[in-house]
């Protein structure tokens, strides 16, 4: 058997890592391609407001992060069922913790409320969601994950204008470069706006005179209210309302845009979730049936419409309204059970279950309750070996199968 030099070694591994990051690490066509495409983008600035100087301050010597044009075509591994989704966001947790953000910020959630006429609660659901009440901004730095994007890829045109805004962001002096970072796709602070929409919508509340969703909270709860008000938040109003369908109604006519007057649901027979009528009126409101016919179904009013367009999904949307309404002493839960006999997992009981993998050996990464591909994969491992579906979800069975076990 020959014995490997050390050199051998070397290049095993190096050959090894370059196998495994095959995909993320820029080549040197890559630098290049990004050398002259940056070059090309640094004639466009001055059309766009920015001056050369800080073109050349923030993207001097600035390599790609291909990651991101991973990221950007990523195909989800696992799908995530819509009762695991809100069990995460909307778990005892984030009301505990969006509470005592209630407090803390009484005085300023109540000066945003009489500038934007958005309710408190509202305002900090946005938040908790977002960024976990200001905990997680994003690692990645803004301009080298924007200024990647701008050149490779396949939305380039989009993340050239996103580049630019950020450059102004920066030239304009709202925000320090070094603590600019955020999503892989460019959303940032304790709102993750998009730097676009951080032109249009961020206010300075604070009154320093730079509109900072980074370092200043009172700047990021009024912002966001700022966007709902432009979104037609109606204050006061409900979001929505939990509704029980009639025996044998067609889930064809659902729709968040198929509107129709309450008075026109009450007519087809659908009542709020306990059996008390509906409101009679002329108010649109859509159908949601998130889980399908058998889970919870929801009238959607105005307002869920304001929250879709924060983030175009009605699982996100349905997450605020529901992390508002617990804020305000709401229930935990819905009427309607989703139609699941196994239900989700809030982030304390995903530590767990993280907890217990690793005791089992697996190398699923930090303990931080979020479901990334490592705990997912040790999942579906194990339920490969209990015989189960291996579907890499974290549900209450396997916690409970995990807590007994050993
Ligand atoms: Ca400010």
């Amino acid at each position: 058997m020959l014995r490997m030099s050390a050199t051998d070694r070397l290049s095993l591994r190096a050959a090894l890592w370059a196998a495994t990051f095959a995909c993320s690490l820029p080549t040197a066509a890559d630098d290049a391609g990004f050398t002259r495409c940056l070059a090309e983008l640094r004639t466009q600035a001055a059309a766009h407001g920015i001056d050369s100087a800080t073109f050349d301050t923030h993207t001097r010597a600035l390599p790609p992060d291909m990651t991101v044009v991973d990221l950007l075509d990523a195909q989800p591994e696992f799908t995530t069922a819509i009762w695991d989704y809100l069990a995460a966001l909307v778990d005892d947790e984030r009301v505990a913790d969006g509470r005592a953000m209630l407090a803390q910020w009484a005085k300023t959630l109540a000066a945003v409320e009489a500038r934007y006429a958005v309710e408190p609660a509202v305002v900090v659901a946005v938040w908790g969601v977002e960024s976990n009440y200001g905990r997680n901004f994003g690692q990645r730095p803004l301009v080298q994950s924007l200024a990647t994007l701008s050149c490779f890829g396949r939305r380039q045109s989009y993340f050239r204008g996103e580049f630019f805004t950020t450059l102004k962001i920066l030239q304009q002096g709202h925000i320090d470069a070094d603590k600019l970072t955020g999503s892989w796709a460019g959303a940032f602070g304790h709102t993750q706006f998009m730097p676009s929409t951080f032109m249009r919508l961020a206010v300075d509340f604070d009154g320093d005179g730079r509109r900072d969703l980074v370092g200043s909270v009172p700047d990021a709860l009024a912002s966001t209210a700022n966007f709902l008000a432009r979104a037609g938040w109606q204050h006061g109003r409900p979001w929505g309302i939990e509704v029980r369908l009639p025996q044998g109604f067609d889930p064809a006519g659902a729709g968040r845009r198929a509107r129709r007057s309450l008075n026109t649901w009450r007519a087809a027979g659908l009542t709020h979730a306990d059996g008390r009528a509906l409101p009679e009126g002329d108010e649109a409101a859509g159908l949601i049936l998130p889980a399908g016919p058998t889970g919870p179904a929801f009238l959607t009013l105005r307002n869920f419409d304001a929250l879709f367009s924060y983030n175009a999904a009605e699982s996100y949307a349905l997450a605020i309204a529901h992390l508002a309404d617990r804020l305000r002493g709401g229930e935990t839960g819905f009427y309607t059970p989703w139609p699941t006999d196994d239900p989700g997992l809030s982030r304390a009981e995903r530590r767990e279950l993280q907890r217990l993998l690793r005791a089992r050996g697996y190398d699923i990464g930090e303990v931080d309750g979020v479901l990334g591909t490592n705990t997912r994969r040790a999942i579906a491992d194990l339920q490969r070996q209990l015989g189960w579906q291996a579907d890499g979800r974290a549900g209450r069975r396997l916690l409970e199968h995990l807590r007994h076990a050993d």
